[in-house]
């Protein structure tokens, strides 16, 4: 507890920082070490969840008040204060609740990212202790459908909202009555040493109502063993790390809290043409030593069709060639990636006698002056030699 580093320090911001400064603070940290934008850092996720967890305090006015005076103490050695969660650090689907909570699903600066996080997710709190928690899925795709989008149907096994009382909790025709300890707030005011903190209601668990005849089939849980089946629509544009948040399909509240939130995970599987890099797509082209040597036209793929490219007379493997905007569309409509193309010069390696004696002879006919970057070659090897012995003899005179 002693080592943790101070709030205003994480954010970068004066003590008397304004609730705007500090906001502007946080929405910087966070759109930077977003583990969207850092898929499996985790160094980039503590600095997520502690610019959060920084946030969280110092956007409050009152929690911010009670650290200026305690510091860290004023939210330990418990997990006092904040209901679930507490400040024993935030875990990440806390963290991306709250970041999420704060921009309105607006947060990343416009990434493709805003569409999956949107969707009216604004601003709900984090701190309802009957929500479900948000599940993660890990779902493998092809290279055709993270380029042009797709749709999946996925099914999951998960605790559901009890089918008997609704997710209630309540026998149903049972009466459902207010809290009488929390008068139906929820919340209850504790006193823990100097000052009052508001907390859950242990009684009702902050839904602020009491069940008199618990439902037989959940015991009053809400929730059961089940399963979900959804549609995944799933935007062309998408990558490995890409994130997609289907909301209200993780595990089920108890006592009528909302569901979590479902996160799939995309994993996009290598394809034997096409190697993507960001919006710019890289294929490896073989080409027959006829054409790489006379200049003449081959057959590339692209995401649209095919495109005839010409190759030049003279060309090399490893030369590479481009064809622009023939890559990815980008997502958030600013046009389109190149297609980068490798040319492989291919060998000939299986031919009958007629061939092999063509190839004898071509070989006897190439003279030096026709293959200049052999001579090229030559010339740097006999002057590496000739370095090498100036050297060594330098050496030598000197002892
Ligand atoms: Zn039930
Ligand atoms: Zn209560």
């Amino acid at each position: 507890m002693a080592s943790k580093a101070d709030y205003y320090e994480v954010l970068g911001v004066q003590k008397g920082a304004s609730k705007d400064e500090i906001k502007k603070a946080y929405r910087k940290m966070a759109v930077k070490y977003h583990p969207d934008k850092n898929p499996g850092d985790t160094a980039a996720e503590e600095k997520f969840k502690e610019a959060t967890e920084a946030y969280e305090v110092l956007s409050d006015e009152t929690k911010r008040q009670k650290y200026d005076q305690f510091g860290h103490a004023a939210f330990g050695p418990g997990r006092g204060g904040a209901g679930a969660g507490g400040f024993g650090g935030v875990d990440l689907e806390e963290a991306l609740r709250t970041f999420m909570g704060a921009f309105g699903g607006g947060g990343g600066g416009g990434s493709i990212f805003d569409n999956f996080f949107g969707g009216g997710g604004g601003g709900r709190g984090s701190r309802d202790a009957n929500r479900g928690s948000d599940l993660r899925f890990d779902l493998e795709i092809d290279f055709e459908e993270a380029v042009f989008g797709s749709r999946r149907e996925l099914s999951f096994n998960v605790q559901v909202e009890c089918d008997a009382c609704g997710g209630t909790g309540a026998e149903p025709g049972s009466s459902v009555e207010t809290c009488p300890t929390c008068r139906g707030q929820g919340e209850v005011i504790m006193s823990q040493g100097f000052f009052q903190v508001r907390q859950t209601c242990p009684d009702c668990g902050g839904t602020g109502k009491r069940i008199k005849n618990p439902c037989k089939k959940c015991r009053g849980s809400g929730q059961m063993q089940g399963k979900r089946s959804i549609t995944l629509r799933i935007p062309p544009g998408v990558e490995t790390g890409s994130r997609l948040r289907v909301q209200g399909k993780g595990t089920g509240g108890t006592r009528g809290g909302p569901a979590g939130d479902l996160y799939v995970i995309i994993h996009v599987k290598a394809h034997p043409l096409f190697e993507r890099h960001d919006l710019d797509l890289l294929i490896t082209v073989p080409v027959p030593l006829s054409i790489a040597s006379l200049g003449g036209e081959v057959t590339v793929p692209t995401l649209e069709g095919s495109s005839r490219i010409k190759i030049p007379a003279g060309t090399q493997s490893g030369r590479m060639l481009r064809l622009r905007n023939k890559g990815v569309k980008d997502p958030r409509g600013y046009g389109n990636g190149d297609l980068h193309i490798r040319v492989q010069v291919e060998t000939p390696s299986k031919f009958g006698g007629k061939v092999k004696k063509l190839i004898e002879q071509l070989g006897a006919m190439l003279s030096d002056d026709l293959q200049p970057e052999e001579k090229k070659f030559q010339k740097n090897m006999d002057e590496f030699a000739r370095r090498r012995d100036e050297l060594s003899k330098l050496s030598e005179s000197k002892g």
